[in-house]
Parts: C-alpha cells; sequence; structure tokens
C-alpha cells in the first residue's frame, strides 16, 4: 500500500497530482504540504505545512504518516530563478538531497522528482533532442536540474534509491496558475481570451518551445513511479513530450475559437531563457521502456481548456 507524501502541493502541478493520486490510491493515503495553506482545503490532517529545506520536520513527517513515497515538486522556477539565483540554488538542491539522503537510509522509500528542458542549453541540438546530448545550460534554474539528475542517478547506483525523474516541457492546466516560468504565457493566453482582453505576449511570435496538457504530465509521473523497476532504465531522467507551439501558432488556434482575440509581442528577459531551449524533444525511451504515449495534441488541449476555464471564470 503506498502512503504518498507530495512537496510544492499547491503549485500548478501539485494541485492536479494530488488531486489524481488521491483519485488513485484513496483520499487518506495521500499528504499534501507546502510552505503556506492551500486556499481551499477542507480536511487538516491530509495537509502538513513544510519548508523542504528544513530536514528534521521532513522526517518527522515520514514517520508520522508512515510515508513510502515522495513526490519532490518544490522548486523556483526558470524566471523567478533568475531573479534570486543563490535562493534558487538553495531550494532546488537542498531540498532535493534532503529527501534523497533519508531515501538512502531508508530504502522502501521511493522518490519522484521532476526536472525540465530547461537542462539543455544553447549548444544542444534544438530540433527533436535527443535523450543524450550536449547540456549546457545557462540558467540558474536549468543548472540545478541538471545538476538534480546528475545526483538522482548517483544515489540510485551507488545507494540504490529507487528515484525516477520525467524532464516536463511547458506545462499547461486550468486548476492552479502557473508558478513563474517561461512557458506561463500559454496559460494567460487563455484567462484574456475568455475575458475578451488584449494579449501581450512576452515571448517573440515565432519561438517554438515542446508544451504539454498537464493531464497528460500528470498522467506520465503516475505511470512512470508504477512501471516495473527494470523497465525504468534511465535513473537521470526521460525525455518526454507531446506537442511543440509559438505564441502564434497557439494565438491562431485560440482565434478561431475566439475571434476577437488580439495579440502582440513585447519579449522580456525570459526570452533569452526560451532562446537557449529546444524547440521539439525525441521522448521515443520514455515510449520504448515504460509505454509513454500521450493523449492530448494542440487542438485537444486548447478546447480542452477553453471548456475549463470558461466555467471557472463564471464561478469567481
Ligand atoms: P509552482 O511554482 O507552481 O509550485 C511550486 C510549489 O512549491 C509552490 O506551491 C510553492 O509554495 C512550493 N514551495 C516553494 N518553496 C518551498 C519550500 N521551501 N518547501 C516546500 N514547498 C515549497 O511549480 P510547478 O509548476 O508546480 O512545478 C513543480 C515541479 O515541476 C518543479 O520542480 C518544476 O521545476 C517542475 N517543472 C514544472 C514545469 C511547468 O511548466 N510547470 C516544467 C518543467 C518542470
Amino acid at each position: 500500500m503506498n502512503k504518498i507524501l507530495v512537496i510544492g502541493a499547491n503549485g500548478q502541478l501539485g494541485t492536479e497530482l494530488v488531486l489524481a493520486l488521491r483519485n488513485k490510491f484513496g483520499q487518506m493515503n495521500v499528504i499534501a504540504s507546502d510552505i503556506t495553506k492551500p486556499e481551499h482545503h477542507d480536511d487538516d490532517s491530509l495537509f502538513e505545512i513544510l519548508d523542504v529545506k528544513d530536514k528534521k520536520r521532513l522526517e518527522e513527517i515520514i514517520k508520522d504518516h508512515e510515508i513510502n513515497q515522495i513526490y519532490l515538486l518544490a522548486a523556483l522556477l526558470s524566471g523567478n530563478a533568475e531573479k534570486r539565483p543563490d535562493f534558487a540554488w538553495e531550494l532546488n538542491m537542498q531540498g532535493l538531497f534532503n529527501v534523497l539522503d533519508i531515501a538512502k537510509e531508508d530504502n522502501n522509500i521511493q522518490v519522484y522528482w521532476p526536472s525540465s528542458i530547461g537542462v539543455f542549453g544553447p549548444s544542444t541540438p534544438k530540433e527533436n533532442t535527443p535523450q543524450n546530448t550536449i547540456m549546457d545550460p545557462n540558467t540558474v534554474y536549468g543548472i540545478s536540474k541538471l545538476a538534480g539528475e546528475r545526483w538522482c542517478e548517483y544515489y540510485h547506483s551507488r545507494y540504490g534509491v529507487d528515484v525516477r525523474s520525467l524532464r516536463y516541457p511547458g506545462l499547461i492546466g486550468y486548476k492552479s496558475l502557473p508558478g513563474g516560468g517561461t512557458t506561463d504565457y500559454a496559460v494567460d493566453i487563455f484567462y484574456k481570451a475568455l475575458q475578451g482582453d488584449h494579449f501581450e505576449c512576452f515571448l517573440a511570435e515565432n519561438t517554438a518551445l515542446p508544451m504539454m496538457y498537464i493531464e497528460d504530465a500528470v498522467n506520465a509521473t503516475i505511470q512512470i513511479m508504477e512501471a516495473p523497476a527494470a523497465q525504468v532504465k534511465v535513473r537521470s531522467s526521460y525525455n518526454l513530450a507531446a506537442f511543440s507551439f509559438s505564441p502564434k501558432e497557439i494565438f491562431e488556434v485560440i482565434k478561431s475559437r475566439i475571434p476577437g482575440l488580439t495579440i502582440s509581442y513585447e519579449p522580456d528577459f525570459r526570452q533569452a531563457i526560451a532562446d537557449s531551449w529546444p524547440s521539439s524533444i525525441d521522448d521515443s525511451e520514455a515510449r520504448t521502456d515504460w509505454g509513454w504515449v500521450p493523449d492530448y495534441n494542440l487542438e485537444a488541449m486548447v478546447d480542452e481548456m477553453l471548456v475549463h476555464l470558461k466555467l471557472k471564470l463564471v464561478h469567481h
């Protein structure tokens, strides 16, 4: 029986992952944690305040709830990390070491930790980026994710820690707002479209990036954690892909549904980050090793987002 702890549960991914894990494993078997309480929460016994940098508190929670599976989502994302490089490094690395060190002492604890397409850099081949290739990230976020990947592989091969990881592309979902990444525009544009506002994009019109509907990311995450250990051959982090688009391309798909939408482009500091990332990803190893297949393409994602956000905006 899995007893699960999600760290950084109030964020864009955590909000959705906690719901999916509770559906699958039962309400009582999933403990959510974050540095502050979430806006809506109904059961105090299923939520813990936790700063992942505090290893003692983390150990207490694991012991109290007899946790055997940890999803470590707490991190400073790419855009925000550039504003606070020292703090981003401290949070992204210390959080991971605290979790890996606990799992090293107790090999019954399985760990999930997400990486990102941010591990790639300007010298990485941009199209269909392979699993193993040149990696020269030039953001503090990318450096922390690449270092994290190397440590995950090290803890697996040296200490037998069952840690699993995916390199997410930009994630798009409606349940919560994104947390300061370079692909946030692809969520913001839906709010502007539905509110009848003009959309000013912080990336240039032809900057194509790999993206994914969040439901696919959640499914991939649970799928890799459920896969038999022998099938998880990559213990740094798997490339993972669904579709790619540029601001202009997503604008055109949304505009075909909401004709009044207008857009202009005012690239800011995030343009340089986007320019250093791949435009598409080769995820054939995830497909071969544990059967990854995404359900959503760009059009299906747009339709799903519009349906759900319309309802959400009406109810607010
Ligand atoms: P987010 O910023 O929306 O959420 C992160 C959560 O961590 C927040 O709720 C925050 O309060 C919490 N947190 C911050 N500091 C903490 C601390 N010291 N202790 C405990 N919790 C803390 O991020 P997200 O989009 O949900 O991303 C989750 C993970 O997925 C991150 O590791 C991120 O790097 C990775 N990822 C996300 C994307 C994306 O597009 N969203 C893409 C690639 C990788």
